[in-house]
């Protein structure tokens, strides 16, 4: 008997077995954590039938709050073992990996909630002339049957940042995790199963990420694409999609201001804390810091006094704030990006070192926006920090990318934090707090190349939702 899970697809409320599987690997200890199935064509179009089917029977929004509610409790209870799935399969220290499903707990909860909240408006056609006499409202309808493709670094709240919303406002879900860390989606489906989900309402597909997203994409019975990852896939899906819903949350090089006024001990804080939790491999993790001229060292002092603290090491141990990248060919591409910089002219002030795929924390100065480090996404724990004088200037070079995520900025400057809020070109602008601040009833989602769409429970059953209008003429 095998000392690891061994999952099926899970289409129809059933586990099916399929004769291909990959295994998935423990991040840390390098052993094999799961064995999961791989779709081919015919069980991706089955669970697009059968995810159909199932919008035909009815699923009222009390039966929807119950079984979300349901399933937020079941989740609660079987907190550890997620925590340690996470934990295996992410390389994500245990006390995070914790913190991701008492946040995903709340997704749920608060997608429950929002099912029963799902309301159109009075509009008053009786305005118009010759049409006294007539009444209209409109109501939201469910999209139909949508594909959540999702990525490796926050497997289980980004899952529920999907699964949940699309359920409560009636839709059918494929979900398609990533392959690197999918065991949290399918224990949740799981979940689903227990809870009492009526079948086809939520199916998973695991395997080859592009062959399964090219399925998706081909059948006309999909009728919207919510993805979570890189901008390349996000492109490509926004490409084929053709008329059909796309939401698309992607990457971002987020940047944080520590303005001359601020508490500089609060942004060192924070800061330090926010550019490497998760190694760095978080969508809006810090990754561009401009500090004001006259903080300048006073700050890189603190951040490096704080950042030299976090501990290194095992993800299973409580004491562990950073564990290994997701694989050692991310932390090869991260240790070339700023060994390049340093190259290039950037001051190493902390870090630097690789061993396998652990890339410790890193803090870069006398950076240029030209080097990789500043201008792509690096996904990984490295900070790089450049200095303003003027403020149009700092706006200027946080403005000067891509990506538009979110951004962040220590000030007591209510004037400077209003001119910010204008002018700064994100979905999303933090003050007294990094970049990388969220909470998941919040609207999240970007601008430029970060993506379209918001998610946040409420705001993305609006984008699962069509508004229908309803005349009455009496
Ligand atoms: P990725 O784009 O490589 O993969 C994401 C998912 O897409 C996986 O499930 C993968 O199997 C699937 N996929 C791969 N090729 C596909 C294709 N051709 N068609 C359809 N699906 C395909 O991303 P990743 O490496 O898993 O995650 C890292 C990226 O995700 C980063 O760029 C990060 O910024 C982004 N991200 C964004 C947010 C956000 O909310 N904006 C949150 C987390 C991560």
């Amino acid at each position: 008997m095998s000392s690891h899970p061994v999952y099926g697809l899970f289409i129809d409320g059933e586990w099916i077995p399929t004769d291909s599987t990959m295994t998935v690997l423990d991040k840390f200890k390098g052993t094999t954590a799961a064995e999961i199935a791989v779709a081919g064509r015919e069980h991706v179009d089955r669970a697009v039938d059968r995810a159909a089917a199932a919008l035909k029977r009815p699923f009222p929004p009390y039966e929807r709050y119950r079984v979300l509610a349901k399933v937020a409790e079941l989740l609660q209870e079987k907190r550890e073992a997620f925590a340690l799935t996470l934990a295996a399969e992410v390389g994500k220290p245990i006390r995070e990996s914790r913190g991701e499903v008492d946040r995903a707990v709340q997704t749920i909860l608060v997608s429950a909630e929002e099912a029963k909240r799902i309301r159109g408006e009075g509009v008053p056609v009786e305005a118009a002339a010759g049409s006294e006499n007539r009444m209209a409202f409109t109501i939201r309808v469910p999209v139909g049957v949508i594909a959540a493709i999702t990525p490796f670094n926050v497997p289980l709240n980004l899952v529920c940042h999907k699964v949940c919303p699309a359920i409560a406002a009636g839709n059918s879900v494929v979900l398609k995790p990533s392959e690197v860390t999918p065991s949290v989606a399918l224990m949740l489906a799981e979940l689903f199963r227990e809870a009492g989900l009526p079948n086809g309402r939520l199916n998973v597909v695991t395997g080859d990420g592009p062959a399964i997203g090219s399925w998706l994409l081909d059948n006309p019975q999909v009728r919207m694409f919510s993805f979570t990852g890189s901008v390349r896939v996000g492109q490509s899906i926004r490409e084929r999609a053709g008329i059909r819903k796309v939401a698309l949350e992607l990457g971002n090089n987020s940047a944080t201001i520590v303005h001359r006024d601020c508490d500089l001990d609060l942004a060192a804080e924070m800061i330090a804390w926010k550019s490497f939790n998760n190694s760095g491999q978080v969508c809006i993790s810090v990754q561009r810091v401009y500090v004001h001229e006259d903080v300048r060292d006073a700050f890189v002092r603190k951040l490096a006094d704080r950042a030299a603290k976090l501990v290194v090491g095992d993800p299973y141990e409580e004491r562990t704030d950073i564990g290994p990248m997701i694989s050692e060919k991310e932390a090869q591409r991260v240790e070339a990006w700023v060994n390049e910089a340093i190259a290039e002219g950037a001051e190493l002030v902390l870090g630097g070192k690789r061993d396998g795929a652990f890339y410790t924390p890193t803090i870069l100065t006398r950076v240029k926006p030209s080097m990789k480090v500043c201008s792509r996404e690096v996904f990984g724990p490295v900070v790089s920090i450049d200095t303003y004088t003027e403020e149009d200037e700092v706006i200027a070079k946080v403005n000067d990318s891509e990506y538009g995520l979110q951004a962040g900025l220590f000030t007591n400057d209510l004037r400077f934090a209003m001119k910010a809020a204008r002018e700064i070109e994100v979905g999303g602008l933090i003050v007294n707090d990094a970049s990388s601040y969220r909470v998941d009833h919040m609207p999240y989602g970007g601008v430029k190349n970060s993506g379209t769409g918001k998610e946040g429970p409420a705001y993305a059953i609006k984008e699962m939702t069509e508004e229908k209008l309803i005349v009455l003429n009496l």
